[in-house]
């Protein structure tokens, strides 16, 4: 795969010159092809940042709304959710509050909250051998960042 892209852009170069400017692969959220000139990867500058953030290059974004009700950042992987909002999307015909309680995890910018009291401490342990601080999703032992879905 990657060595057909690589022989069409050698083609592409031969046959616009190769001084020509190559356009950056991004595709916005309009479904337009980004306009800027590719300078790393096939990126420009800013796709490139985003690229590597694990955020949508490709105008699919993920379609879950968070709790301040701005669209999810990252990319979507299946059935137009991200990685996490997919999971919790088939975790929630489970539990069918999960979502509601997963959402009171988190603060109104999309932070995840910590807890108030020890009861409701997540029981993770982090890497440094401390426990997570985060609130454990109402009902279960894991926040939703060490929850296992
Ligand atoms: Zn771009
Ligand atoms: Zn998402
Ligand atoms: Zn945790």
């Amino acid at each position: 795969m990657k060595k057909v892209l690589s022989i069409i852009l050698m083609l592409m170069c031969i046959s616009f010159g190769a001084s020509a400017a190559v356009k950056c692969k991004a595709i916005t959220q309009k479904g337009t092809q980004c306009t800027r000139v590719a300078k790393k990867d096939g990126y420009c500058t800013q796709h490139y940042n985003m690229h590597h953030s694990g955020k949508p290059t490709n105008g699919a974004q993920c379609k879950a709304i968070t709790k301040s009700g701005s669209r999810c950042s990252r990319k979507a992987v299946t059935d137009g959710f991200c990685t996490q909002h997919y999971k919790i999307e088939q975790f929630n015909k489970k539990d069918p509050n999960f979502k509601k309680k997963v959402e009171a995890c988190y603060d109104a910018n999309g932070k995840p909250l910590k807890a108030s009291k020890d009861a409701e401490r997540c029981q993770s342990p982090t890497k440094d051998g401390d426990r997570c601080k985060l609130k454990a999703i109402e009902g279960y032992t894991s926040c939703p960042v060490h929850f296992k879905y």
